[in-house]
């Protein structure tokens, strides 16, 4: 099956006489249990084991969890009740003590701020590197690096990092590469064909695509995912509820139709503003001013509905954008119908999540000014987004 028909179709329920058509809703927290068949410790839950007891698994969950992996390509994929369970339950259970993270230094704040807080106090060594600089993140790599983790494009300045480069450099030292791919969704990128050991979703975003519910899911190798399931689901307990799986998988459906749309609606968006005098500069990786357009085309498939931007003033311009505003909402989150626009200022990220300074700070400084506008454009008709832009852009 191809993408379009797999966000469909892929590991649906059998078809016979009287099944439904649709993903069965199972809100059941527990499951009739053969009294031979299955212990009361996560330790002894089988692969093929059935249902038991939700936070082990579940119907609505296991088909969201089958579907996403055909989508990535993957082995086996493992749902959370947010990214950031996803990230976190991925990096407790792959780090101990001693043990060393090599995290790029600009990536969702939650996964920036949880390495350097939390992984550190429980004695894991932690790195922020720009991972866009190849020789960087090759100098940063030691005995200890186990796990290199990655957010391409990065949150929120879409900056780009080469996968199948730095796969190649992990591997070589032996480390695995995971990839947080919510920007991109498998529509744009498939980590794990580019070498990748584990891609990370936070479904939140454009995979459930109207939100309206938290999710996250982590996708592997199948021995890796089961091991994963036993320490980072049962034993943390971030599952994800039944019933956001269930949106979830409504909004997988239209996942492919939705980022065509979602690229042609930016590539709109990011050539209008391009064009605006109060705009100092345009990010959106389809764009050929992209300063890694090169490595953007041979990556991603699909240019995603993030468009960042960059203006003189930006403080007073956020204020008047969030007041005229009319169909664009000012407010987080990205990947949903709605467009979103909101302003990152970039001291107050270098100073609190990142703490980044030096040549670093200096990177991020260049790249975005003195803040960044994070632009999630959604599936509005193209000529109305402008419009409203135009309107409260003026004077
Ligand atoms: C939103 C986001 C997360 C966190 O996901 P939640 O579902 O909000 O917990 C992680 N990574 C990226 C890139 C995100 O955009």
């Amino acid at each position: 099956m191809r993408t379009a028909t797999q966000a469909i179709h892929a590991a649906a329920p059998a078809r016979q006489p009287g099944a439904p058509l649709t993903p069965s809703l199972v809100a059941a927290t527990s499951f009739h249990a053969d009294p031979d068949a299955i212990g009361f410790s996560a330790t002894e839950l089988g692969e093929e084991a059935p249902p038991f007891y939700t936070r082990w698994g579940s119907p609505t969950i296991s088909l969201l969890e089958q579907r996403l992996a055909a989508l990535e390509g993957g082995e086996a994929a493992l749902a959370f009740a947010s990214g950031m369970a996803a990230a976190t339950g991925l990096m407790l259970h792959r780090l101990s003590p001693g043990d060393h993270l090599l995290v790029s230094d600009v990536c969702y704040a939650g996964v920036a701020e949880f390495a350097r807080d939390t992984l550190a106090r429980y004695g894991v060594g932690v790195t922020a590197v720009n991972f866009s600089d190849i020789s960087a993140v090759a100098a940063a790599i030691r005995p200890q690096t186990k796990l290199l983790h990655v957010e391409t494009p990065a949150n929120p300045i879409l900056r780009l990092s080469d996968i199948a480069a730095l796969a190649e450099l992990a591997h070589r030292h032996g480390a695995e590469l995971s990839v947080d791919s919510t920007m991109a969704t498998p529509i744009a990128t498939r980590p794990l064909a580019l070498g990748a050991d584990w891609v990370i979703h936070s479904l939140t975003k454009y995979i459930c695509g109207h939100g309206d519910a938290l999710g996250g899911a982590v996708i592997g190798r199948a021995g890796a995912i089961g091991a994963l399931r036993k320490e980072a689901l049962i034993h943390y307990g971030a599952a994800i509820s039944p019933f956001a799986a269930w949106l979830i998988l409504r909004g997988l459906e239209t996942l492919p139709a939705r980022m065509a749309l979602h690229e042609s609606n930016a590539r709109a968006v990011a050539q209008y503003l391009e064009g605006h005098p109060r705009i100092s500069r345009v990010y959106w990786p389809g764009l050929e001013s992209h300063p890694q357009h090169e490595l953007a085309r041979r990556q991603m498939r699909n240019f995603s509905g993030m468009v960042s931007f960059v203006a003189e003033d930006d403080k007073a311009l956020a204020r008047q954008l969030a007041a005229r505003m009319k169909v664009v909402s000012y407010a987080v989150s990205l990947g949903k119908t709605q467009s979103l626009l909101f302003h990152i200022p970039a001291e107050d990220i270098l100073r609190s999540s990142f703490q980044l300074e030096g040549a670093q700070a200096e990177a991020y400084r260049a790249w975005t000014g003195s803040g960044t506008f994070r632009f999630s454009v959604g599936l509005e008709d193209p000529a109305d987004l402008i419009a409203d832009l135009e309107q409260a852009l003026a004077g």
